[in-house]
């Protein structure tokens, strides 16, 4: 199983932002959110191995250490993690000092930072409050804590930045010792602060994409996803057995799970969810569930073998999947596929398009 707790509590709201979160809680908010998480794994009766814990939000590192705390144990007394189940958690340069960052430590073997971008214009325009020594003593601490993994988020096709900016923040990520970096297009999310100011330029989104593989590869990661690069075995496994169609549990406001069969959602807000209003069930037809399941993972450069399709739940044969590839590239393009009896993946061209593939398979 894959769990994954919704930390919904941020310092700010970043501009570009569209996730659920509470800027500014109150000690109280947060009593009260830790109160219901430990309410709901009391409740909870594990399924399987512990494969992968997730925190995510929000911003799980506002949380105080002694908070912190309380939510690990809490954890490792209900999901039994073992030592090699994958344990991440995503924090903000901002929220970390040496104490936290070694209790995090000693719970968790993998830590995302959130840079966004090394040089501090760009975060202004992305309307993201951090400054320039807060990202550096982050990235020392994380490096003097060795965690086994770990991950540098940036944002790339901000408006005003030039093909030699988006090099610099990549040759940075590349040189902290990470051994996994996410790059994700700059996207006007609805509901977003600044969604009508942080347009990205198509042409340099496309040119950026392309330098972030070259750039990887010279340095030594690979994509692996769409947004995703790694070091050999650094990929995130919780992200690839999701977009596998793997089993999650999520807890926390906005949290989504998926048992096998239906998708469900904790309320989007932290009042309601505390007020134990019920998740909202997304009950699809198992034919478009599995659609979905396939688009997700051909983001992927692996894409799907025959093994791991039939590894999703309820999966139909191989033979339905090489036909809905064949039909998808017949609508779009034969340069967007490689289809074959052990392999159907996009090419870097089909990534490009993944949108319009995604379309013509749904
Ligand atoms: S991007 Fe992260 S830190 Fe910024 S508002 Fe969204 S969840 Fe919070």
């Amino acid at each position: 199983m894959n769990y994954y707790f919704h930390v919904p509590f941020c310092r700010s709201k970043c501009g570009y932002c569209a996730f659920y979160s509470e800027p500014h809680p109150t000690p109280r908010m947060i009593g009260r959110y830790l109160d219901r998480i430990e309410s709901d794994l009391e409740e909870y009766e594990p399924e399987g191995p512990c494969e992968t814990i997730n925190f995510g939000g929000g911003t799980p590192t506002l949380l105080s250490t002694a908070q912190l705390e309380r939510l690990f144990r809490a954890i490792e007394k209900r999901l039994k993690p073992e030592k090699t189940t994958e344990i991440s958690i995503e924090a903000n340069p901002e929220t970390l000092d040496r104490e936290k960052v070694q209790l995090i430590r000693s719970f968790a073997n993998r830590i995302s930072l959130g840079v966004q971008s090394f040089r501090p214009k760009f975060r202004d325009t992305l309307g993201r409050d951090c400054c320039q020594k807060a990202l550096r003593q982050a990235i020392e601490l994380i490096a003097e804590a060795k965690f086994p993994h770990w991950n540098c988020d940036l944002i790339y096709a901000i408006p005003g930045q030039k093909g030699a900016d988006f090099r610099h923040d990549l040759e940075e990520a590349f040189a902290t010792g990470a051994d996994h970096v996410s790059c994700y297009n700059l996207t006007p999310e609805e509901g977003a602060r600044l969604s009508d100011r942080l347009i990205p330029d198509e042409e340099d989104s496309v040119k950026m994409w392309k330098k972030a593989g070259e750039l990887a590869e010279a340095a030594g990661f690979h994509r692996y996803e769409i947004s995703n690069y790694a070091k050999k075995n650094g990929e995130c496994r919780h992200n690839v057995n999701v977009w596998r169609g793997g089993l999650l549990k999520g807890f926390g406001p906005a949290a989504a799970s998926f048992d096998g069969k239906k998708r469900s959602i904790q309320p989007e807000s932290i009042r309601s969810w505390l007020r134990r209003s019920v998740p909202e069930f997304d009950e699809i037809p198992l034919g478009d569930r599995l659609n979905e399941i396939f688009i997700i993972n051909l983001r992927t450069t692996n894409g799907w073998t025959p093994k791991l399709w039939k590894s999703v739940p309820d999966a139909d044969s191989w033979h339905r999947r090489v036909e809905a590839a064949r039909k998808a590239a017949s609508k779009t393009s034969d340069s967007f596929f490689e289809i074959s009896s052990h392999r159907i993946r996009l090419t870097e061209e089909g990534m490009l398009f993944w949108n319009s593939v995604a379309e013509s398979i749904i």
